[in-house]
């Protein structure tokens, strides 16, 4: 029987790879179970549980969600007179088989019904879930509020809202963009006031919302009028009211089933989240980042969606005389779109570990320091900023490089399919049209590197290089393919100094490249720590390494160039402003 998880052979390897009993112990240390009679008594048997979970999705993802991703597509979701939203039935069916599954309270604890699994698995199941249907993998991947309501609600609102998401009772939405906020979320205007009671009202517009229609709403809101910044923002939770309405169901290239909402706010009552003031500086930007490593792993599934087509295509598709996988260019194609899609995995899943550290070891400093030894503490206490600044340089990263990965699979799966790729007979123009939007939402990939460039800047990249340079292989071809990388970032570093140099302008300008190659670098690391006992994974990291080392020699060489034409000669190059469309 069709399963998402266990036929997918890289997963399998990453599966054992990774020391999955080691995340286990972390994440089980003082877990929450409260009287849950499913929690693992050991380590091992959380990563037993975890690969139970795994599979479980696979199937239903195979099974029950694949089937129905056309229909969804075809048909969308339905805006009614009153503003609400009548979800397509069999986004609602595949609902219903995520929560008859137990499979909507991934990350929740087990004393609110949930599973407690680690972010890495969840991030797994997002990739399965994607491959099977992208947009659907949207409103499965709103776990992130459960999580953020975690983290940061009060008690009250936790018990009462948790097990409804455990159950699958509601679904949530990540409500922050405006029509004048987009990447400068600092602008956001929707007001927060207080009545004489001291209860929260919201008024305003938002737009662009991913399920905005669901039931629990997580809207950032300015609730200090006279601070016009980022400070002035807090975070609030709603549920579902006459005073949240649908007023627009955006008409989009891609992901039709996920319902993308523009929603007028009227005095809607509302809870503040943590503490005000720290809606986007602290709250926001904790469930952003986890939602970025969402959107990388929606990336990886739509890649091994397209991939997996066109991989069958060129083995079946004859032309002149022979399957079109025998020819160079379309088997160059394949190779590289499957070397991508391992090296973004290898990536993605890198940063989820990391996340899970994180998370982990800030859960233990901020709940449960009093049960630890002073001297742990101290040490729990250092990791949090390590992980930290590691964490906000790997997850945008990640995010970036997955969903660029994911557009370029996806582009190249249509042109292996040739002119049937164009039509609606396959599903490659499907996922072409559901990739787009992955280098957009969640931060564009502007912003992923403006975000991830401070880390390549500031010495964290090769502090993090440094570690994986230290590795010693006993055999020769991995040894010669760490000597390219090394030789690589000192090219890199190069780059670097040179922009240090240069008005901050140029280093906007340079950033793309620079974070390239710091990419290349890293997860050229990562792929040779995979090869070490694996012929194909050394072959692999062998493609990748000798395809991406050239490009980020001539990228450091275009950057060590100075050449800053867009900026100094903008007007003449990009010509005058159309008048006519
Ligand atoms: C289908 C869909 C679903 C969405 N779901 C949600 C959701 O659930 N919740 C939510 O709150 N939002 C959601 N969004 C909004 C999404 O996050 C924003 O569209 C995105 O962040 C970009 O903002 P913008 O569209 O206003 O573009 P703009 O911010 O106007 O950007 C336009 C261009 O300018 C570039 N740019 C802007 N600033 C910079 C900079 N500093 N440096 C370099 N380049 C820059 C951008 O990269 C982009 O190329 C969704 C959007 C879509 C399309």
């Amino acid at each position: 029987m069709a399963n998402y998880f266990l036929d997918n052979q890289d997963i399998q390897f990453l599966f054992s790879h990774i020391e999955m009993q080691q995340l286990a112990a972390l994440q089980e240390r003082f877990a929450e179970n409260g009287d849950a009679d499913y929690a693992p008594t050991s380590s091992a048997e959380a990563v037993e549980d975890y690969h139970r979970v795994l599979q479980i999705t696979g199937h239903v993802a195979a099974t029950n969600i694949a089937p129905n991703a056309e229909r969804v597509d075809r048909d969308g979701n339905l805006l009614n007179q009153d503003g609400t939203v009548t979800l397509h039935p069999c986004v609602r069916e595949n609902l219903d088989w995520m929560a008859k599954a137990d499979l909507l309270g991934f990350t929740v604890p087990r004393k609110y019904g949930g599973l407690n699994c680690p972010n890495l698995i969840y991030t797994i199941a997002t990739e399965i879930v994607a491959r099977a249907d992208a947009s659907f993998m949207n409103i499965f991947g709103l776990q992130g509020i459960a999580e953020t309501v975690n983290a940061y609600a009060s008690q009250e609102i936790k018990d009462e809202i948790l097990p409804q998401f455990a159950e699958g009772k509601v679904t949530g939405a990540m409500v922050l963009t405006e029509p004048d906020a987009g990447s400068d979320l600092q602008a956001v205007r929707l007001r927060a006031h207080q009545d004489e009671h001291g209860n929260w009202l919201l008024n305003g517009v938002k737009r662009f919302i991913t399920n905005g229609c669901g039931e629990i709403l997580l809207t950032l809101a300015r609730s200090e009028p006279e601070m016009s910044d980022g400070l002035g923002l807090s975070l609030f939770l709603s549920e579902r009211c006459d005073q949240i309405k649908v007023r627009h169901l955006e008409k989009k290239l891609g992901i039709h089933g996920s319902p993308t909402c523009e929603l007028v706010y009227e005095n809607a009552p509302a809870r503040l989240i943590g503490e005000r003031k720290r809606g986007l500086i602290t709250y926001v930007l904790a469930l952003m980042n986890g939602a970025r490593v969402g959107i990388a792993a929606q990336s990886l599934g739509i890649a091994e969606a397209a991939y997996r087509l066109a991989r069958t295509y060129a083995h079946t598709r004859h032309q002149f005389g022979m399957p079109i996988e025998k020819l160079p260019a379309i088997a160059e194609m394949v190779t590289d779109m499957q070397v991508a899609i391992e090296a973004a995995r290898a990536l993605t899943y890198e940063t989820s570990c990391i996340c899970d550290k994180e998370n982990n070891a800030m859960r233990l400093v901020e709940w449960h320091a009093d049960q630890l030894e002073k001297e742990e503490l101290k040490s729990l206490k250092k990791e949090v900023r390590q992980l930290k600044r590691i964490n906000s340089m790997l997850t945008p990263m990640s995010k970036y490089y997955a969903s660029e990965m994911c557009c370029r699979v996806a582009d190249d799966a249509i042109q292996v399919l040739g002119g049937s790729g164009y039509m609606k007979d396959y599903a490659a123009e499907r996922h072409l049209r559901d990739a787009r939007i992955t280098t957009i939402y969640e931060g564009t990939s502007q912003l992923q590197i403006v975000a991830a460039i401070r880390g390549v800047l500031s010495g964290v990249f090769d502090s993090w290089a440094v570690d994986f340079e230290q590795k010693e292989y006993d055999d020769l071809m991995l040894t010669e393919l760490k000597q390219k990388l090394i030789t690589g970032r000192s090219q890199l570093s190069e780059a670097i100094i040179f922009v240090k140099k240069q008005p901050a302008s140029y280093a906007d300008l340079a950033a793309r490249r620079l974070v390239d190659g710091a990419i290349a670098i890293m997860t050229g690391h990562l792929l040779l720590d995979q090869a070490t006992n694996n012929e194909r994974k050394k072959r692999v990291a062998k493609r990748f390494v000798q395809l991406k080392m050239p490009i980020l020699k001539m990228n450091t060489e275009q950057v060590l160039s100075g050449d800053s034409m867009p900026l100094d000669e903008f007007q003449l190059l990009a010509g005058p402003v159309p008048t006519t469309a």
